[in-house]
């Protein structure tokens, strides 16, 4: 790896230390070099200090007129080289050829303790990926993708994250004239499943070995222990993937468009568009307006990751070579996904013993009851954390009152054995109290768009710790007020 020059980051003018990012090691048929676009008049919006210090950006550097540019590609942060990568993927079921880095810029890699981080900056303007993009992110999208990387980050589920959030007076043209906002943000790795379809369907295949076998060294090294890497590779991502799609799926996430190139090769929930926290509990509930058929409905979402993780397989033929081995390969996405649901569902009803053979049945008659009255999900579980003690309250969610009596007898009856107090203390860890509901969103876009950044500040600190009760902010664990329903998000952004 080149090294570039390390600078000392504590004077208000130089710029964090940067690395040459892995991809121009990979060569130059792996991306373009591009300059920023600058934007006008830039402004902060909001840092994360918690990650800048994770990442050993100092304070004063994060606060410096050198980072506000830096930050919003109107400068280009001296010893950074940004550069777009490309990519290609499936769209909605369909092969949709090249696409790319339309509107993102790698900036470089920062060292951590925990490996290089790369930063990337999303809307810094066109690249030769941008096709008829005009290569910016307006600022309601931008605000929605910084809160939720860092909501879905404390809740505990990998995502790419968020370093900073910056805006700019420069008008875009979406359905409407609206402002620019540039998020910066970060990952270990930004490679997608379309990065390796790219190469297999171009019929690149040595490049396609020179990536896999970078991703195997430098994030799957245990894959060379396998007789077949490229086979353990697959089958090792396919894992990753089926632990994220538990998670979302525990905490009522809809991501609105998994398609292969919003699919990260490191299992993190990648690109935040039209995505969406449940409400009322809906397996049909489709989050993304642009998705008439219901594509990636909530309910779907684990079969289309499984159809997905295919198109890697499809992609990495020509370096498995068998077909058996990769089909097995994928077959383990569908037996570590049940068992991580399982797992899930056991924590959040707090069934902190051992594995009994009625837990299944127990959640399995419990999912109609919830989509049936459309009951809160995440009220729905936040209120069992205290259903020993205050049973009234969540039984309130429910419709069909009988059913539900019949339903928590049985889990009653389950939770006999063990310990109350210690149950609600381990439910309150994994069930939270806050999500990025759509209506929080839509307020916090509200004001900003007014200059009021003071209710996003507050928002984004609340989601950091989401299993905590934040006395004052009970307004924001609320139920959804009507007008929520009406919320439409589409994949303009
Ligand atoms: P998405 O649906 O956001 O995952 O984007 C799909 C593809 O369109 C990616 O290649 C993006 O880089 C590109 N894209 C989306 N919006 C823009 C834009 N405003 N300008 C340029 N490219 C874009
Ligand atoms: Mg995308």
């Amino acid at each position: 790896m080149s090294a570039l020059p390390a600078v000392e980051s504590t004077a208000l003018s130089t710029p964090p230390p940067a690395w040459a990012p892995a991809l121009i090691e990979l060569g130059e048929a792996f991306f373009s070099r591009v300059t920023p676009q600058a934007l006008q008049a830039p402004y902060w919006i909001d840092r994360n200090a918690d990650l800048a210090r994770e990442l050993g950006l100092h304070k004063q550097w994060m606060e410096s007129p050198e980072a506000l540019l830096g930050l919003t590609g109107c400068a280009v942060l001296p010893g950074t080289d940004p550069l777009a990568s490309v990519y290609s993927g499936h769209q909605f079921g369909h092969w949709a050829g090249q696409l790319g880095d339309g509107r993102a810029l790698l900036l470089g890699q920062l060292p951590t303790p925990q490996g290089p981080v790369e930063i990337q900056l999303k809307g810094a303007g066109r690249t030769p990926y941008s096709r008829m993009g005009d290569g910016r992110a307006v600022l309601r999208s931008s605000i929605r993708e910084y809160l939720c990387s860092e909501a879905m980050h404390g809740l505990g589920i990998p995502t790419t994250r968020a370093l900073s959030l910056t805006g700019s007076p420069s008008p875009v043209l979406r359905e409407e004239v609206e402002t620019a906002a540039v998020v910066a943000r970060t990952a270990p790795s930004f490679l997608r499943f379309g990065h390796f379809e790219h190469f297999c369907h171009s019929g690149q295949h040595e490049l396609l070995r020179r990536l896999a076998d970078h991703v195997i060294e430098r994030f799957y090294p245990d894959c060379l222990q396998a007789s077949q890497p490229y086979a353990a590779l697959l089958e090792a991502v396919a894992q990753r993937t089926a632990r994220l799609l538990a998670q979302w799926q525990a905490v009522g996430f809809c991501h609105g468009v998994m398609n292969t190139d919003n699919m990260s090769i490191l299992g993190l929930t990648l690109d935040y568009g039209p995505f969406q926290f449940l409400d009322g509990f809906d397996p049909e509930h489709i989050c993304n307006h642009s998705d008439s058929g219901g594509r990636y409905a909530y309910g779907r979402q684990p079969a289309v990751a499984h159809w997905n993780l295919f198109c890697l397989g499809q992609a990495l033929m020509p370096l498995i070579g068998d077909k058996e081995l990769a089909l097995a390969a994928l077959e383990t996405y569908k037996t570590v996904f049940e068992a991580a649901m399982l797992a899930q569902y056991r924590a959040k009803l707090g069934l902190i013993d051992a594995p009994q053979q009625g837990d299944e049945a127990l959640v399995d008659a419990l999912m109609p009851l919830l989509a049936q009255g459309r009951v809160d999900h995440t009220l729905f579980w936040r209120r069992l954390c205290d259903f020993a003690q205050e049973p009234e309250p969540l039984r309130d969610l429910f419709i069909d009152r009988p059913a539900f009596d019949a339903w928590a007898q049985s889990y009653r009856q389950r939770c006999q054995s063990l310990d109350a107090q210690q149950q609600r203390l381990r439910m309150r860890l994994c069930n939270p109290r806050y999500v990025l509901r759509n209506h929080l969103g839509e307020q916090v876009i509200r004001a900003a768009k007014q200059g009021d950044f003071a209710p996003l500040h507050q928002l984004r600190s609340v989601l950091q710790s989401p299993y905590e009760d934040h006395p004052g902010q009970e307004a924001l664990a609320d139920f959804p007020p009507d007008w929520a329903a009406s919320i439409e998000i589409s994949c303009s952004s």
